[in-house]
């Protein structure tokens, strides 16, 4: 029993970390991360944190440029750039 909790732990885990950068060196050599908008204005947690990379998925607008998990998000994102860039703080 007390295995099984720690698998179910670790698989708990390394989703979590999947997210967070692991530690300094990717964050110095590969740039930074970004926040899907697509995926936060969804409330989906598990593609949420993007790293970009040359291959990363963008679109500009306004200005601003967004970077997505997928392709998918992308297009959506296009499809309506003002209701996933709304600015949850602005009013
Ligand atoms: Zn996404």
């Amino acid at each position: 029993m007390k295995r099984f909790l720690n698998i179910a732990l670790t698989a708990l885990m390394t989703l979590l970390v999947s997210c967070a950068t692991p530690s300094s060196d990717t964050a110095q050599n590969s740039g930074s991360t970004e926040t899907c908008h697509v995926c936060k204005f969804n409330h989906d947690l598990a593609c949420l944190c993007v790293t970009i990379k040359n291959s990363t998925p963008r679109t500009v607008y306004q200005g601003n440029t967004y970077y997505f998990c997928s392709d998918d998000c992308r297009a959506e994102f296009v499809k309506r750039p003002d209701k996933y860039a709304a600015k949850p703080t602005g009013r």
